[in-house]
């Protein structure tokens, strides 16, 4: 099997030598922080958190794209970082924060499919209000997945928002074209190089908007999450599959290099030893 836990090095060099023109973009569950059975535990991977400090020190951007809303990331991240929760329709950058245009007028029936959802949905499932958004989960319960699927559907049809699937979940937004892949590329706007680290369907357009970045002329790298969870096209499409949140983490150190690193680059015969190797 070929070790794509390893990027080479002509794949990071653009991020490493110009982190002033690059773009570091990651999703929250299950890439810096363990998936957990009750979504209000998920915390930063143990480590993460100074990874990411040294980062915002070096990059133009670096920025978590969750389907969390803002006011959950924000007191788990370092500061410095750009967070755009429920999938863009709410950010802050500097401590500025803002809706997206035209969002904040769904808040209402999203309150309400809330409440219904608790009252009459299948029982089992759990209902975590977002504000903007809902989420449906049915983690460790496979055998519900049909019948919430369901009543997402008869949700989404009385109320006007859309359904989008996630991990052992399903998701209901408004109907507004906000998506991972939008938040991508409104944050890169000048860099020259953008990675994008994620493990879920919700990844996917980000993945989307890379391949239009790569067309464009910026050079990009996809980077998937492998888990049991994870979605085949998700680890298919990427460029570096790394093994789980302590994966992405060994990958974020790489970004990252120690002054030792940065002498080992003078010298060739360093770098075969474990820094090369990838598919590429
Ligand atoms: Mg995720």
């Amino acid at each position: 099997m070929v070790d794509e836990s390893r990027p080479s090095a002509s794949v990071l060099a653009p991020f490493v030598e110009r982190p002033d023109r690059a773009a570091v973009v990651l999703d929250f569950d299950g890439t810096l922080s363990p998936i957990v059975d009750t979504p209000a535990d998920a915390r930063l991977l143990a480590g993460a958190a100074e990874v990411l400090t040294a980062l915002t020190r070096r990059y133009a951007v670096v920025a978590v794209v969750s389907g969390r809303p803002v006011s959950f990331l924000e007191p788990l991240l370092p500061a410095g970082m750009v967070i755009s929760g429920l999938y863009g329709l709410e950010s802050v950058r500097e401590d500025a924060y803002a809706d997206l245009p035209g969002a904040g007028a769904w808040r209402e029936a999203v309150e309400d499919v809330v409440r219904c959802s608790q009252d009459r949905g299948p029982s089992g499932m759990v209902v975590e209000s977002k504000g903007l958004s809902l989420t449906l989960h049915y983690r460790g319960h496979s055998d519900l997945e049909p019948a919430v699927a369901e009543w997402a559907a008869t949700q989404a049809a009385r109320s006007g928002l859309v359904v989008r699937p996630a991990r052992s979940s399903l998701e209901l937004h408004p109907p507004i074209a906000a998506d991972k892949g939008t938040v991508v590329e409104g944050l890169v706007a000048d860099t020259g190089s953008v990675c994008f680290v994620g493990d879920d369907y919700g990844d996917l357009p980000a993945f989307d908007a890379l391949d239009r970045l790569e067309a464009r002329g910026l050079h990009v790298l996809r980077v998937g999450v492998a888990s049991p969870e994870a979605p085949e096209e998700l680890t298919q499409r990427a460029d570096l599959v790394v093994d789980g949140p302590d994966g992405v983490l060994d990958f974020l150190r790489q970004l990252v290099p120690t002054p030792d690193a940065d002498r080992s680059r003078d010298q060739p015969e360093a770098m075969t030893n474990g820094a090369a190797g990838s598919r590429q």
